[in-house]
């Protein structure tokens, strides 16, 4: 694996403003390398790199990138992509991974697996959760069966689907997470706040039921993962999360 210590390549798009209409360039960073590009991960984490503002109108228009996130020192290796399909995550597990917006060598991916935590996310929300719970050394499975439990209960006070959820700040001694709710836009915004000891207590209970997190079975860690996984079925999240 060569080291990489110059900024990464950026690519100049232009779109069609979806409020004016009028045409505008941005800039995509199809790759983040750790350490060599911590100004662009703290664009990341403070939602400021997926989110250009038209200079027309000045609406602010969340983009749907593909982006390859990898950090050499934590070992991990994030992907963040529209594509609904399974291709990708097929791509990561053979080694072999052909997008047009990511030039990766084959032997690199090989290298990975096995000894990388790799994830494939849909949305810029989760790529940003994804980075940031590497950042605080939280394993992210734990964190969606705490968003699995959290769920449950907001459907249950609410009375209408979580959309989604994700973990918004670790400041402090809190984690905040803000659930998207509804069944159809426009969407409900709630944020919730927990002690940042249930992650302990989730962990205690939960982690040795699970594997390694660098095996390919948890490349799709979401909430879906979540439920399939099956674990908060016996007794209602085990734990009691205060909700605001
Ligand atoms: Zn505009």
């Amino acid at each position: 694996m060569t080291k990489r210590t110059v900024p990464s390549d950026t690519v100049n798009m232009s779109t069609e403003c979806p409020f004016c209409g009028r045409m505008f360039t941005y800039t995509l960073y199809p790759e983040i390398h750790i350490p060599g590009d911590s100004r662009l991960k703290k664009k990341v984490l403070n939602k400021t790199l997926f989110f250009p503002k038209c200079p027309h109108c000045g609406e602010e228009i969340k983009l749907k990138p593909v982006c390859i996130y990898h950090d050499e020192n934590r070992r991990v290796l994030f992907i963040v992509t529209d594509s609904p399909d399974m291709a990708l995550e097929n791509m990561i597990k053979s080694g072999n991974i052909h997008f047009n917006d990511i030039r990766t060598d084959d032997d690199v991916m090989g290298f990975m697996k096995g000894l990388y935590v790799r994830r494939v996310v849909h949305d810029v929300d989760a790529f940003r959760e994804k980075i940031l719970l590497s950042d605080c050394n939280y394993d992210d499975r734990i964190i969606e069966l705490i968003k699995l439990s959290l769920s449950r209960i907001l459907e249950k006070e609410k009375h209408m689907p979580v959309y989604r959820i994700f973990l918004e700040d670790t400041s402090g001694s809190m984690l905040e997470f803000t659930a998207i709710m509804g069944s159809r836009p426009p969407y409900e915004y709630i944020t919730v706040t927990s002690a940042a000891n249930i992650y302990n207590q989730y962990r205690d209970k939960y982690l040795h039921k699970l594997g390694r997190p660098e095996e390919d079975e948890y490349i799709m860690t979401d909430q879906k993962w979540a439920v399939n996984a099956g674990l908060l079925k016996d007794g209602p999240a085990g734990v009691v999360i205060p909700v605001d």
